[in-house]
């Protein structure tokens, strides 16, 4: 799809100071140590939740999504630095284990454009769906790591090096079909699946780069924001959502990024009238459970600590969203189901897209035919299990 370029990245959506954002005070964190909301913290990190004899929440649903997040677990929760280890560990003894190439080489940093394409070709060859490279902003690295273990919340340093001057942003996908059931578990399988498959290839690229004699520091949800650094990566735009907004997959897909000291070509970010659409579209808010999503237009005012300051856009309630995924027993994504950007691959939908960033005054129309054709409506879970 033809996308338009955009002279800012996240910056276009900065307003004034945006402190450095404490990793302690976002959604998943809070219940661990927040007062208000430490009764919501029990309920959904140490309840049991039983199986329900109703499809989407049975206990073979419920063991497949527990599954799907098995690597992510693995590389998150009892850390080293940055609130990550194994896959996301930031320290490599710098040998080779196979094939056995001496320690100490190093490729020569002289054509960076040839080295920025063999780290995107290698990324899609290990599983992302696409790739886009930034310097890193300083402003989008937390205060501190924040990170959560069988006892509880703990904070973790997060010193990034000065030398890391480069993030490569990828994106995962997520299966479509899958994510239609959202709210029930086997939209939150393609959740899991897609955090896992963070970890592997953003881990995978990181020992790339550190085999071509460079240091890497791959993040998943730690040590960095990952949306605006895939904005500034040219990878999508911010939406009413609170998600990314990509022209190839809408908000369908997860986000990781490797910073590195490997100097490489910038990506340009991009424009492609998803903040007009969103201005008229509004389904996600209409459509979600808890209400945590805003109508009417961007605006800087927080809801919480969880929201960042100085940023004008639409802010989600994390409060209202978690404790729906807390009655829910799993998570929710009906905010990426419903949305028109969210489509399968295909001409029809590729046209759709091209319209929607260069025919806006017909977003009405494409928003009418969305609906009309059904797109976002939830599918019954008992339809799932073949
Ligand atoms: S995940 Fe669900 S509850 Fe949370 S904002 Fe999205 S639609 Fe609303
Ligand atoms: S559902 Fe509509 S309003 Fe919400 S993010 Fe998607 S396009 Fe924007």
């Amino acid at each position: 799809m033809k996308v338009n370029y955009s002279e800012k990245g996240a910056s276009r959506y900065v307003i004034g100071e945006t402190p450095l954002f404490d990793q302690k005070n976002e959604m998943f964190k809070r219940p661990l140590w927040d007062p208000k909301m430490l009764n919501l913290g029990k309920k959904f990190y140490k309840d049991k939740i039983m199986p329900k004899n109703k499809p989407g929440y049975m206990l073979k649903d419920q063991a497949a999504v527990n599954a799907s997040w098995y690597l992510d677990d693995l590389c998150h929760r009892h850390t080293e630095k940055g609130g990550g280890k194994n896959l996301y560990t930031w320290d490599w003894n710098g040998s080779f284990s196979y094939p056995r190439a001496p320690s100490g080489l190093k490729i020569s940093d002289n054509d960076p454009i040839s080295v920025t394409q063999g780290i995107k070709q290698v990324a899609a060859l290990f599983g992302a769906s696409m790739t886009g490279i930034c310097k890193l902003d300083p402003r989008w690295v937390y205060a501190s790591s924040y990170y959560i273990t069988s006892e509880g919340g703990v904070e973790a340093d997060n010193t990034v090096p000065d030398d890391y001057k480069y993030v490569v942003s990828i994106g995962v996908e997520m299966d479509y079909d899958s994510m239609m059931y959202s709210p029930a578990h086997p939209a939150s399988m393609t959740t899991g699946l897609g955090y896992s498959k963070m970890a592997f290839v953003a881990g995978l690229v990181a020992q790339y780069i550190r085999g071509l004699g460079f240091k890497a520091i791959p993040c998943g949800n730690n040590t960095v924001c990952n949306i605006p650094i895939a904005i500034d990566a040219g990878l999508g735009e911010m939406a009413r959502n609170g998600l990314l907004v990509t022209p190839e997959l809408g908000p369908r897909l997860r986000l990781a990024s490797v910073l590195t000291n490997l100097p490489l070509v910038p990506d340009r970010p991009i424009e492609f009238g998803v903040k007009n659409f969103c201005m008229i579209c509004g389904k996600c808010a209409r459509k979600c459970p808890s209400k945590a999503i805003a109508h009417g237009d961007p605006c800087p005012d927080s809801h919480n600590i969880s929201n960042r300051e100085g940023v004008n856009t639409w802010h989600i309630n994390a409060e209202k969203c978690l404790a729906f995924w807390a009655d829910n027993g799993t998570d929710c994504s009906n905010c990426i189901r419903v949305c028109p950007f969210n489509k399968p691959a295909g001409k029809l939908h590729d046209m759709v897209r091209w319209g929607i960033n260069n025919m806006r005054r017909l977003d009405p129309l494409f928003l009418w035919g969305d609906d009309l054709m059904g797109y976002g409506k939830r599918k019954n879970a008992k339809y799932f299990w073949k």
